[in-house]
């Protein structure tokens, strides 16, 4: 709106301005003419012109005074307009600094939790080496006394024996996870990747698990193909580790006389391992922190005391490092299915 206002203001100077010339050369042409005539009517359009000129530059000298009065507001507002800009970039390079502050001072505070992380690691695994030293001798121990060789028990010792073994068993399997997990973290977790088939490693798995889905009454379906399934690069024993703590969840949170189907089948580049269950499930809200470390949901506190939450937490890791993916399809009390997702050329370089 406004620039169109000041342009009509040009035009109309400048309309002005050349009728001005005009008349001025027109009045200068008629003083000629009276000067050699000496003719009194060409005197009376020289006044008359003469008139008409005075009027032109009043006229004239009003536009001008308009246009200067619209370029002062024009550079009024221009000048508002740069201050207000000025103390927004000042203000804007204010924050920047203050972002570029916070930005040192949170890799200053990443790098210290990093370091405290790797302390906490490194405390982690001397103090369970030092426990899993003699806790082996122990349980040792509670192996001889077991052996009917060793000598006979009455039904209380034995009972008692049972007792001090299955507990001896469980703090060693505390150990042993927290001792992955540290050496995971500390980089220490050595992958051997070799291009091998997937059969033999879940056939293992499953076949070390019978015998406790046997006393448990739970049956297990598989359906593994028989051959076909492209080799890929892994780490056997990481991905046995995997699938038996898969395994071995299904088995302890089903109740017995429950199901579960284990299956391997090769879709689109990936083979796909799902291992499902008809047990106790994983409750909604909490479905979000699995795979983190030491989290097991409340419902199978109750089923199963013993329990460290680190093994799906390994489980991930060891998936991750295959460049596979593992999802779990869950609700409580309707039972879990976990799929495992591995591409055909498999493993991340490390
Ligand atoms: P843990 O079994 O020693 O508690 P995990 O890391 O293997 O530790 O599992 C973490 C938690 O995930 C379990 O405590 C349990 O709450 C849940 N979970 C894992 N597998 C199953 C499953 N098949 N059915 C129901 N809940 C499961």
């Amino acid at each position: 709106m406004e620039k169109i206002k000041n342009f009509g203001n040009v035009k109309s100077f400048w309309f002005f301005q050349a009728i001005a010339i005009i008349a001025a050369a027109g009045l200068a042409v008629f003083n000629f003419l009276y000067l050699r005539a000496e003719n009194t009517s060409v005197f009376f359009v020289s006044l008359a012109i003469n008139i008409l000129l005075v009027f032109i530059l009043a006229i004239r000298a009003w536009r001008l005074s308009g246009l200067f009065s619209d370029f002062k507001k024009d550079r009024d507002s221009f000048d508002t307009e740069t201050e207000k800009k000025s103390s927004e970039i000042q203000e804007f390079e204010k924050i920047t600094r203050q972002l570029v502050r916070r930005d040192l001072e949170l890799a200053r505070a990443n790098q210290r939790l990093a370091e405290l992380d790797a302390a906490k690691s490194d405390f982690v695994s001397t103090a369970a080496h030092q426990l899993r030293t003699p806790l082996t001798g122990i349980k040792w121990s509670y192996t001889a006394l077991r052996d009917p060789k060793t000598g006979s028990l009455n039904e209380e010792q034995k009972q008692l024996l049972e007792n001090g073994f299955a507990a001896i068993t469980n703090i060693m399997d505390l150990i042993n996870d927290l001792l992955n997990v540290a050496h995971l973290e500390e980089g220490k977790y050595e992958f051997k990747f070799e291009r091998q088939s997937l059969l033999p490693i879940a056939i293992k798995a499953m076949a070390g698990l019978k015998l406790v889905a046997n006393e448990k009454k739970i049956t297990l379906f598989s359906k593994i193909p028989a051959s076909g399934l492209p080799d890929i690069n892994m780490d056997g024993e990481k991905m046995g580790l995997a699938l038996t703590n898969i395994l071995d969840n299904a088995i302890k949170y089903t109740p017995e006389g429950g199901r579960i189907d284990f299956s391997i089948s090769q879709e689109r580049g990936l083979i796909k391992i799902v291992v499902q269950d008809s047990g106790i499930g994983i409750p909604k809200d909490q479905k979000g922190r699995l795979f983190t470390k030491f989290f097991r949901a409340d419902n199978a506190v109750g089923v199963q005391t013993s329990g460290t939450g680190l093994g799906l937490y390994m489980v991930k890791k060891i998936i991750d490092r295959h460049n596979g993916k593992i999802a779990v399809d869950s609700a409580e009390g309707k039972g879990a299915t976990f799929i495992i997702t591995l591409p055909e050329q498999s493993a991340k370089k490390s």
